[in-house]
């Protein structure tokens, strides 16, 4: 999207813009045929949802976003991904960093002030991962004077400090995956956030037998996809959920990525269905 085709009159622009993109990317931004392309915002830290590992970029956000991009008129190597971290989700889109966000991203009224949102494409739920043999987290309540690890910008710290645990001591992170060393060495007692990513952790090779899920299903997290505010891509994205959900290719990318995990999932939403 930040690159035109090439024609005489933008030459010159496309010239310009291949240096200023390929200075922030980490991907050789020449390499597509035509030299359009498309910037993804997804997280690079979420085993099962969007992981950036030496082989590439893997999860179901990831799966979802090269399926709307290729709906959009982009190949899977017309993508450029960015790490967008929950705090800077909105940041990003305000500022045009991104062409959409698909990263764990919970629709929102407040962030509906901010950004536009297509979807919802998956429904999870707010959990806790606790360490296997601890069993004294049973309802959210338990977490009242807790040791909690969370985001910094997420649904899953705000909802702590507004309604599910106001009394915990809740520590609020970068990013979910720094919160696993404290867990692990009982620096934190549990760590919250959507099930979704949980599942994916707790299953990790280095983490197995070692973590466990609540089961707490404590709210509703309506993923959509981000776009700038007034975007016309809202519409056009929506579409392509649509078609992905009706071609069976969002039951392939939840059973390609949430399989492994044993994440249980919830039914394909239907659009502008948000769950309160
Ligand atoms: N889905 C929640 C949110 O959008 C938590 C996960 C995340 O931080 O990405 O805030």
């Amino acid at each position: 999207m930040k690159l035109r085709k090439v024609t005489a009159a933008s030459a010159v622009l496309l010239a310009l813009s291949v240096t200023a993109t390929a200075c922030g990317g980490d991907k050789d931004d020449t390499s597509s045929g035509d030299g359009k392309k498309i910037t993804i915002g997804i997280k690079f830290d979420q085993p099962g949802i969007g992981q950036k590992t030496p082989q590439g970029y893997s999860g179901f956000d990831v799966d979802v976003a090269t399926y709307v991009a290729k709906k959009l008129g982009y190949s899977a190597d017309q993508i450029e991904w960015k790490e967008s971290k929950s705090a800077d989700r909105e940041t990003m889109l305000k500022r045009g960093d991104v062409d959409f966000i698909a990263a764990s991203y919970s629709i929102t009224p407040e962030r509906q002030k901010l950004v536009d949102f297509a979807g919802p494409y998956l429904l999870a739920h707010q959990d806790v991962l606790v360490r296997a043999d601890d069993d004294s987290i049973k309802t959210a309540s338990d977490l009242n004077n807790k040791k909690l690890c969370s985001v910094t910008g997420s649904t899953s710290a705000q909802n702590v400090k507004d309604k599910l645990a106001p009394k915990a001591q809740l520590q609020e992170y970068p990013t979910y995956s720094a919160c696993l060393t404290g867990l692990q060495n009982k620096a934190i007692d549990a760590l919250t956030t959507d099930d979704s990513i949980l599942a994916g952790y707790a299953a990790q090779a280095q983490f197995k037998g070692k973590f466990k899920l609540g089961g707490l299903k404590m709210t509703n997290e309506n993923y959509g996809i981000g776009v700038k505010k007034g975007s016309d891509l809202k519409a056009k994205i929506n579409k392509a959920l649509e078609d992905m959900v009706a071609d069976k290719s969002w039951q392939q990318a939840v059973d390609k990525n949430f399989g492994p995990a044993g994440y249980k999932n919830e039914p394909a939403p239907k659009i502008g269905d948000i769950k309160s």
